[in-house]
This record gives C-alpha cells, structure tokens and sequence, in this order.
C-alpha cells in the first residue's frame, strides 16, 4: 500500500524553520499503514529536512553551526557564476539534505520523543515550498 500526499509551506527566507512532524505522522494516520516507512522530500536546493529538538536553543546552534560552515557572507563560485547570492544555501542544503527517511511502527511515526521533523529554509527570500510525503508498508 502507498500513500502520497504534498504539505505547502510558505517560509520567510534566511533561517526560518517549521515543524512538520504532527503533518507527517497525519499522513500516516490516513494510509492507513500500521508497519512500514514514511519518506519526508522537501523540493528544491536551497532548503534541508532533517530532525531536530525543536527548541529554540536547539535551533539557535544549529543556524549557529551553519553559518561557521557555510557563511552566508563568504564568496561562493556559485555566486560569481550566476549573479546569485544564495552560494551559502545550495551549500547549506547539500549537507544537510533534503530526505529523510523513518521507520512506521504501530500504525505511528517511529521517532525519539524529542525529535522532531524540521524543514529548514536557507534561501535568500521567502519561498513557497512543497514537501512530498511517501508512506509505503502494509
Ligand atoms: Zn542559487
């Protein structure tokens, strides 16, 4: 059995996160699907899925973290090839990813208690952005 469903969300640009776990584990919840995996597939190259302890903290040293890696102020090939100035977000995403892939167990979304499913938006500008949410099992 498969079920697939897009969630929109509108981000505000440069460090904006949402939480999209309560949206995922909807997903599950209609599938139908007790044993399986859920795949979560944000669209494009300028944005992350990953999980988190969504937490303001948290959150706070991972845009920290990013910006020792990848700063959005630094020079980016990509920036002086294209006219860009999102050098620093394909680079951003490209680490982090844009799937994430979790267990179904129990009909439920198999993740820590403090884990949640975040999309990090690193664009310049605010975007609309779609994530694919694939629920595969029986
Ligand atoms: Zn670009």
């Amino acid at each position: 059995m498969v079920r697939q469903e897009t969630i929109r969300v509108a981000t505000r640009g440069e460090g904006d996160t949402h939480d999209l776990t309560e949206r995922v584990a909807r997903v599950i919840a209609s599938s139908g699907i007790v044993t399986g995996v859920v795949n979560v597939a944000g669209k494009g190259s300028t944005l992350a899925i990953t999980t988190i302890e969504y937490e303001p903290g948290a959150v706070a040293d991972l845009q920290r973290a990013l910006e020792t890696i990848a700063p959005r102020n630094d020079d980016y090939a990509h920036n002086a090839r294209w006219g860009d100035h999102n050098g620093y977000a394909h680079l951003r995403s490209a680490l982090l990813g844009t799937t994430e892939t979790f267990p179904v167990r129990e009909g439920r979304l198999c993740l820590g208690t403090w884990q949640q499913i975040i999309l990090c938006e690193f664009d310049d500008r605010p975007r609309q952005r779609e994530i694919t949410v694939t629920v595969v099992g029986q």
